[in-house]
């Protein structure tokens, strides 16, 4: 079993270990971009050693293998109870990691810590992009609790195994929410050569707004029973939301977070030009296509997941974003969208409610009916007047005048955007 290097190395030093507030160097963009030592201040970590607090618990050396072939699947008559379930998946669950620092003065004559090695950096830079990725949900939660995102653990550095294809291939080049093992997981890099995944700032709020819709909209469950029974156009709408939300969410802690402002290209920072324009919200350009269209209604959940779920996911993003820009109500609509997730007042239902209430007529869970539920929740007329233009014309939906059957919360005033090329009629 491979164990992470940092968990070795660290026995011999005798680490300092103040409390919260810590002043550490991390690694933060600069206003040129480009990414550099920067003294800042975590202030949530109960040790920044082991680089564990409220906002996260980072574990060192834990294994994932994913393998439909697993003998222990066959618990619990072949339908293993969740906590089983997580076991099987967790080979092991991991330990605590060891930060090493060295202590210094910076020119106040303050001590500030300095990480000594490049997974103390990295992990370190990870906790700080948790605590600003907390600190952006707590203003765009407008004063609700956010208890349930507290405590996350996050896998650092972790095998994860993928035997689901009949032969084994480890993750590499990712951070991501793991639901089934209801952790963050930070794997070793292979490819990449830019700014790490961890250090994204992006890319963390992207994984962390992953968090949020999974409590908010599934209870947190490992596999929310949508996700295990639906299948074409309301499996992959569902799947492309969750992805479309958390890039709206990731481009919202660019702007919110230490550093040069809002970038809704930050994947480039990791994963360069050409991934990071296919997901640039921002882009005017961003539409509906043929296509696109197709795949949506025809295939099913592996097909889908090769990466229509981004595409599909951005048309969400780019609308919500045109018309936060348009109306200048960017916070508007960060907290309409989060205030969507989860309502149970029943003129205006929630994600999580529409879904638990059609989990056997999955029918009724269209793409029409996810835009709806997002317009729905927006106060401010004049946002969701052009949030329903948007909507209709980046995703081509069946709206095409206003007031409309399918999208019952748009205003008369609406009127589809113009963006975009019509496409021709899906059955000529
Ligand atoms: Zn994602």
């Amino acid at each position: 079993m491979r164990r992470a290097p940092l968990l070795l190395a660290a026995l011999a030093a005798c680490a300092p270990n103040p409390a919260a507030p810590v002043k550490v160097m991390a690694v933060v963009p600069a206003s040129s971009g480009a990414y550099g030592p920067r003294e800042v201040d975590l202030t949530t970590v109960d040790s920044i050693t082991a680089l564990r607090g409220k906002v996260a618990t980072l574990l060192g050396g834990a294994k994932i293998v994913l393998d439909p072939a697993d003998p222990l699947l066959a618990q619990n008559g072949g339908n293993p109870t969740e906590e089983q379930y997580i076991a099987i998946l967790l080979k092991d669950q991991g330990g605590s990691v060891r930060a090493n620092y060295v202590s210094k003065k910076n020119d106040k004559d303050q001590p500030v810590l300095w990480p000594a090695d490049f997974h103390s950096w990295n992990m370190v830079t990870l906790y700080f992009n948790f605590e600003q990725a907390f600190s952006y949900f707590q203003q765009v939660f407008d004063g609700r609790s956010t208890a349930e995102l507290e405590n996350p653990k996050v896998l650092y550095w972790a095998t994860f195994l993928d035997r689901s294809s009949g032969t084994e291939v480890e993750v590499k080049d990712n951070a991501l929410f793991f639901s089934p093992v209801k952790s963050f997981l930070v794997v070793p890099f292979d490819q990449l050569q830019k700014v790490p995944l961890a250090m994204n700032t992006g890319v963390i709020g992207h994984e962390y707004a992953h968090l949020v819709f999974s409590k908010k909209v599934f209870s947190g469950a490992a596999i929310p029973a949508p996700i295990a029974s639906w299948s074409l156009e309301p499996f992959n709408v569902l799947k492309s939301i969750d992805e479309g939300f958390s890039d709206f969410h990731g481009w919202g802690l660019t702007c919110a977070a230490l550093g040069p402002g809002c970038r809704p290209a930050f994947l480039s920072e990791s994963l360069g030009e050409v991934e990071g324009a296919k997901r640039d919200i921002s882009l005017p350009t961003k539409c509906m296509t043929a296509e696109l269209r197709n795949a949506i209604n025809t295939l099913q959940q592996p097909q889908f997941l090769s990466g229509n779920q981004y595409q599909l996911g951005t048309l969400f993003a780019a609308s919500m974003y045109q018309a936060a820009q348009k109306t200048g109500k960017v916070q508007v609509m960060q907290r309409a969208l989060v205030a969507s997730y989860d309502d149970d007042a029943p003129a205006t239902p929630g994600f999580k409610q529409i879904i638990n209430l059609n989990l056997q007529t999955q029918a009724n869970f269209t793409l029409e009916r996810a835009a709806n539920t997002v317009v729905a929740h927006v106060t401010d007329p004049d946002l969701k007047r052009v949030l329903c233009n948007e909507f209709s014309d980046r995703l081509q939906l069946d709206c095409v005048a206003f007031p409309c059957d399918t999208m019952p919360d748009c205003p008369a005033t609406s009127s589809k955007g113009t963006s975009c090329p019509v496409l021709p009629p899906e059955n000529p």
